[in-house]
């Protein structure tokens, strides 16, 4: 099976940092909740996948919205 983690680069919806983090699109598409490494507060991450499977994008929010 072909890994498919992938390093991307958000920016921080607290403090618009830019936030590097790997994502791993073999667990499908899913919502969760990861520290900012600048300023420690959870961001919500959510991973869309077309609907073949595929990476298809990342959205980032505010835990507190
Ligand atoms: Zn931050």
């Amino acid at each position: 099976m072909t890994a498919m983690t992938e390093e991307i680069t958000i920016e921080c919806p607290y403090c618009g940092e830019p936030v590097t983090t790997l994502v791993d699109w073999s667990a499908g598409a899913q919502t969760y909740i990861e520290d900012c490494q600048v300023c420690c507060r959870p961001i919500e991450f959510r991973l869309a996948l077309t609907p073949d499977g595929q990476p298809e994008r990342v959205d980032v929010a505010r835990d507190d919205d």
